[in-house]
């Protein structure tokens, strides 16, 4: 088996993985990054996601999270580096094929920095209370990766998972969607109203599993409508149930579109561009990591000495099934059962750190927080920055020849200010 002994090694390069491999790699770490996709970006990239949620304040669109999350908006021109302010408080960009060039482009900049796409890490070895590699398949083999840290941003907590660390034993999970695009649409007042009609009568004309919305989107068109419509209840963590959602997903995408095209003025020219290419999904694991960030610290805007990153999304989970896999609830309702919208909040490194196993940090949706405090932390923005402070610690530990247990995040943050990146500093902060 060819063995690689990367500084740093990154599993998943979606909004936190992205964010980690390129903090550790500018910080001088010698980092790998490996990705099952053909492309960085996540979210973004693999399910079509415009949103950059978690860049800003929503009642004043006051960026609260600055570093990686404002670059990458940046090179897509949707803000400067210098901005305090956002148009939209969810920074919706415009391309979602340009996002992966701009990905492209900063991964291949970065000399310590080595990507690998089409590669999943699928195994881990452990010694004592360490990882001591992973195993990750690429179409030449099977590869042995041997890092002194790991970063587990595969949003699944794949790495944790096989290293046996605590996980939180919910099987409770929001739907996943598939994410569609439709072509030549008209625009009009009644639009959304008469799509909305008539999904709710293909829905109970049983043309598909379940809905919501459907919320209709023209950011990259104005003739283009991008959706979220579909709900597809399944564990993605077991790949029997995960290939029948995705089959789910498409077939109901294709569906509501047939619906549409048929019953609703305006769609009667539109073609089917695309869905996916992924499921998207929206919880599975989590670790139960060194500290769980919970719905309540978030509520009381609790300070953390260990603050590494901030977060302002509200609470937004959407209706759960206590069963994958078992019959639509609620169909149609949208996300938000609690709905409180903080202003912003710390999220403490102890929430990054895996309990049980000494070299491993986890960015991203499967961090350590409660569902509800989850639903909050799980957008884009919030795990690009989560995923910054993972690489900018991992490479501190190199340099410093000590574990992600062994400093404390007050280091990690010092280093992010000096990034401008880190915790949201007040008001007066540029
Ligand atoms: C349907 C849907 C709609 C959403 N809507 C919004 C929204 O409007 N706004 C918003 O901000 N957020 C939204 N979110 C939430 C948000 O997009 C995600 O929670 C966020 O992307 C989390 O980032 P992440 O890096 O943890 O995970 P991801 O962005 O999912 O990245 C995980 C990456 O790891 C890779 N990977 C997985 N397993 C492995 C492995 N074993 N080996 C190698 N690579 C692996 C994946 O291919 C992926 O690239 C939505 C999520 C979903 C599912």
């Amino acid at each position: 088996m060819l063995k690689l002994s990367p500084e740093v090694l990154v599993c998943g390069a979606g909004c936190a993985g992205l964010g980690a491999a390129l903090a550790a790699a500018r910080q001088g770490a010698s980092t790998l990054l490996v990705e099952r996709a053909p492309f960085a970006g996540g979210i973004i990239t693999c399910a079509g996601l415009p949103y950059f949620d978690g860049i800003a304040r929503k009642q004043d669109n006051r960026i609260v999270v600055r570093g990686i999350a404002l670059e990458l908006l940046t090179e897509l021109g949707v803000a400067k580096m210098s901005d305090t302010h956002v148009a939209r408080h969810n920074a919706p960009i415009h391309s979602v094929e340009r996002f992966k060039l701009v990905a492209d482009r900063l991964l291949t900049a970065e000399p310590k920095l080595q990507t690998l796409f089409h590669a999943f890490a699928v195994d881990v070895g452990r010694r004592g209370d360490r990882i001591s590699h992973v195993v990750v398949a690429t179409k030449a083999g099977l590869l042995r990766i041997e890092p002194k840290v790991v970063i587990d941003s595969t949003g699944d907590a794949d790495v944790a998972a096989r290293a046996e660390v605590p996980l939180d034993a919910s099987k409770e999970y929001m739907p996943m969607s598939m994410h569609f695009r439709i072509g030549n649409v008209r625009q009009h007042p009644e639009l959304r109203r008469l799509a909305r009609e008539a999904t709710t009568a293909g829905h109970q004309e049983g043309l598909y599993q379940s809905y919501y919305g459907p919320g209709l989107s023209f950011f990259f068109a104005d003739d283009e409508a991008y959706v979220h419509a579909v709900r597809v209840t399944a564990d993605a963590t077991d790949p029997l149930d995960l290939t029948r959602a995705e089959m789910q997903g498409r077939h109901d995408a294709y569906a509501m579109w047939e619906v549409w095209k048929k019953r609703v003025p305006g769609f009667e020219n539109s073609y089917f561009i695309s869905s996916g290419p992924y499921l998207g999904i929206r919880e599975s694991r989590r670790i139960v990591g060194e500290y769980v960030l919970t719905e309540h610290d978030i509520k009381d805007q609790k300070s953390f000495d260990d603050a590494v990153a901030t977060g302002c999304w509200y609470l937004d989970l959407h209706p759960s099934y206590a069963t994958a896999g078992t019959a639509n609830v609620a169909p149609g309702a949208l996300g938000g059962l609690d709905g409180f919208q903080p202003d912003h909040y710390d999220i403490p490194y102890r929430s990054l750190l895996a309990r049980k196993v000494s070299n491993l940090l986890v960015a991203g949706r499967c961090h350590s927080a409660t569902r509800m405090a989850a639903s909050s932390t799980r957008v884009t923005v919030t795990a690009m920055a989560m995923g910054q402070a993972a690489g900018a610690a991992a490479a501190f530990c190199c340099a410093k020849g000590k574990t992600p247990q062994e400093i404390h995040g007050r280091d990690v943050r010092d280093i992010l200010d000096r990034q401008h990146a880190g915790p949201f500093r007040g008001e007066n902060a540029s």
